[in-house]
């Protein structure tokens, strides 16, 4: 790739929530994950609430508050709040400047999420590369959707292609097909989630149709030959009916492949704290974490449609 066009790239700037070295559960051996922020779908189980927005968000561990009142005196907005023992931020005053996150001395405000160039990021995941080239891993963009900021998606997966870094997406497959093949144009493996087949549900529970995700689930694997890992969280009483594995195992051995692999991945309650720490109201949703018997009895469903199945990632 001629310099100008590196240079070009590592300029693009975008919004990451998290990396995470030494991934093993986000694509094949030892990965490096890069966590983009905004993301279109609002699941009811959401276990990355912080993901949601484009932009920066004030995390609050109020469990480590001695409601000492510092964070009070620095906030020129007036943000903060103070009612006996409880701290509370306005979120809508608050212009995350991260004055309160400084001078706390308990550690319990900080800023999740920042704005940073692809040339970064390549840095970051470059420090890695001994270890993908030992297990045949690589970088994986996961969100959030890594489709909300495509242009920073592009721009990452081909610095790394062009560094020979295999590069992975996780996605949701909600966005236009010419957004989604343009990702794909520097994508080795697609970690596709599929969160309910009955269109009507997932409206209920994602707040978005999966016409255009089906769709575009076929459009990868057959036009454009990438492979696929079908992603599948499991949550109880929400996409754990028989009917729904059924269809979900139909779609993916027929409409796709037998040979999709299949990774089942059990609901788990993390959203639920996190969206206390953004100190945002919670939409009430209660999920139970499946049990073993479950998650076996949803493995034998897949697998009697001829497919291999993983719980985990
Ligand atoms: S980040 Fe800044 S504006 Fe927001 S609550 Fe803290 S001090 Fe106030
Ligand atoms: S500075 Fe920290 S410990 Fe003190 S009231 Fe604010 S959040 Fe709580």
């Amino acid at each position: 790739m001629e310099n100008k066009r590196i240079h070009d790239l590592e300029e693009i700037k975008g919004f990451v929530f998290d990396i995470q070295h030494y991934a093993i559960h986000d694509g094949p051996g030892i990965r490096t994950t890069v966590f983009l922020s905004g993301c279109p779908l609002k699941c009811l189980w959401c276990q990355n609430p912080e993901s949601q927005e484009l932009y920066p968000q004030l995390f609050f561990s109020y469990d480590k508050c001695t409601g000492c009142g510092k964070c009070i005196s620095v906030c020129t907005q007036n943000a903060i709040s103070q009612n006996g023992s409880v701290v509370q931020t306005d979120r809508n005053l608050c212009k995350i400047c991260g004055k309160c996150v400084t001078i706390c001395p308990n550690e319990a405000r900080t800023i999740i999420g920042k704005e940073i160039t692809a040339g970064e990021v390549l840095n970051e995941v470059s420090s890695d590369k001994m270890f993908y080239q030992e297990s045949n891993g690589g970088v994986t963009l996961s969100g959030g959707e890594v489709l909300v900021q495509h242009e920073f998606s592009c721009a990452i997966l081909e610095l790394c292609k062009n560094e020979n870094i295999h590069t992975a997406i996780e996605t949701s497959g909600y966005g236009s097909w010419e957004t989604l093949k343009n990702v794909l144009t520097f994508t080795d493996l697609v970690l596709f989630d599929f969160k309910h087949f009955d269109d009507s549900e997932h409206i209920k529970f994602t707040g978005v149709s999966n016409e255009t995700i089906l769709e575009n689930a076929k459009k990868i694997y057959h036009e454009l030959k990438i492979p696929i890992v079908a992603r599948l969280p499991i949550i109880p009483d929400c996409n754990d009916s028989i009917m729904n594995i059924k269809q979900t195992a139909n779609f993916i051995s027929t409409m796709l492949d037998k040979l999709i692999k299949v990774h089942l991945l059990p609901y788990n309650n993390l959203g639920e704290q996190k969206h206390k720490n953004l100190e945002q109201s919670w939409n009430g949703f209660s999920g139970t974490i499946p049990s073993d018997k479950k998650m076996n009895e949803i493995t034998k469903i897949l697998e009697s449609y001829g497919l291999s199945v993983k719980i985990g990632g």
